[in-house]
């Protein structure tokens, strides 16, 4: 994967709480213990930590990747000189500066390619070493059981492959792309302005350092072409509203003998119509009558998969109540939820006269207000 824009700006080492010279092992030791100690599971519901374990494991994928950590240091020891005006208007502070035109789309990453002697990102001129394929992302929409039992599921995605027909160079068949003269082949442009050297993206090219003159048929020069894809994969139970599951190795593939890049999976999990959920607990709803609340006795209570569990009230059990029904939330490797059943008492709306008169004897018998402090 390409240096990204986000390595300018985060100190990867300060949020692993490692010094810049640490070992690989030093590095794995404190990305264990921080992901322990920050895993979603472990903190359900509190999302500053989710937060943190985000940025714990987004500075160990750059990090615990020599490769990746040698182009991330590389990156920050420049990183004061690019920032004086290569994020926005020159801001004279350093000896020289990047006019990028479009940031989006990897721009950065071609022109970091470029300062690493790696190429752009036409395969044409595919670049000197291996290189990660880019992560993709998908989203996918499950049911609340589903979510809370796990799933095998199939994600249909249409990626980004290498053209089938040039081979991903971009030129007819027999033919080849040839050098951009206008750049000599980097892509970009100087414009000297003084102290300041303003690089934009050659107009001849549009950046990618290779002209085609004779386009293939199928890609029509960019070789890439769309290919469907099936992903199958098994999501663990428990998973949650609003998680991204990162699939490693799933992404697009690798240049040159680089790995995979990984799929990043969006997942939204459809309310039940029963059920909620509070981390690895199930809550639900159930109503009581009126004699039950007051006098106790055992209630049937839906669980999850259709069954039954059986729930012992105590006489005196208030609406509104919460009763926690061990083991029969959702079934993690890790471990299990409860159920929580909060009772609601009715108020029959229709009595009839047996009905009404047992009521007003209660009434009769009653001799203290709810109202009343004492
Ligand atoms: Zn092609
Ligand atoms: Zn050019």
């Amino acid at each position: 994967m390409a240096p990204q824009r986000e390595w300018f700006e985060k100190d990867y080492y300060k949020t692993l709480g490692v010094g810049e010279d640490a070992t690989a092992k030093e590095i794995t030791k404190a990305y264990r213990k921080l992901a322990r100690e920050l895993h979603p599971d472990k903190n359900p519901g509190d999302d500053a930590a989710e937060e943190r374990f985000k940025e714990v494991s987004a500075a160990y994928d750059v990090l615990g990747d020599q490769e990746r950590r040698t182009e991330y240091d590389e990156v920050r020891r420049m990183g004061p000189m690019a920032g004086a005006g290569g994020m926005g208007a020159p801001g004279g502070r350093g000896g020289f500066t990047f006019n990028m035109g479009d940031m989006q789309d990897g721009g950065l990453g071609d022109i970091l390619g470029n300062m690493f002697g790696r190429g752009a990102r036409t395969g044409g001129r595919s670049g000197v070493g291996p290189r990660r394929g880019a992560d993709l992302e998908t989203s996918l929409t499950i049911d609340f059981a589903d979510a809370a039992r796990g799933l095998t599921t199939a994600l249909h995605l249409t990626t980004d492959a290498t053209c089938s027909t040039c081979g991903g160079s971009g030129a007819r068949p027999g033919t080849a792309p040839r050098v951009c003269s206008n750049c000599g082949g980097r892509g970009m442009i100087d414009d000297n302005q003084g102290m300041f050297s303003f690089s934009s993206p050659c107009p001849v090219c549009q950046g990618q350092g290779s002209v085609i003159d004779d386009p293939c048929p199928t890609c029509r020069g960019s070789g890439i072409e769309k290919r469907a894809r099936e992903v199958k994969t098994r999501l663990p139970a428990g998973v949650r509203d609003g998680q991204t599951i990162r699939l490693k190795g799933r992404g697009a593939p690798g240049r040159n003998g680089g790995p995979a890049g990984d799929l990043l999976v969006h997942i939204t999990v459809r309310p039940h119509e029963r059920f909620g959920r509070k981390g690895d607990d199930l809550t639900v709803t159930v109503p009581i009558a009126f004699a039950e609340a007051a006098l106790g006795g055992d209630i049937e209570v839906p669980t999850l998969d259709g069954g039954h569990v059986t729930l012992r009230l105590k006489p005196g059990t208030q609406s509104g109540s919460r009763h926690r029904v061990r083991g029969k939330g959702i079934e993690t490797p890790r471990k299990t939820g409860d159920l929580i059943v909060t009772v609601h008492v009715e108020v029959p709306r229709d009595l009839n006269d047996e009905q009404r008169s047992a009521i007003e004897e209660l009434a009769r018998a009653t001799t203290i207000s709810p109202r009343t402090t004492t």
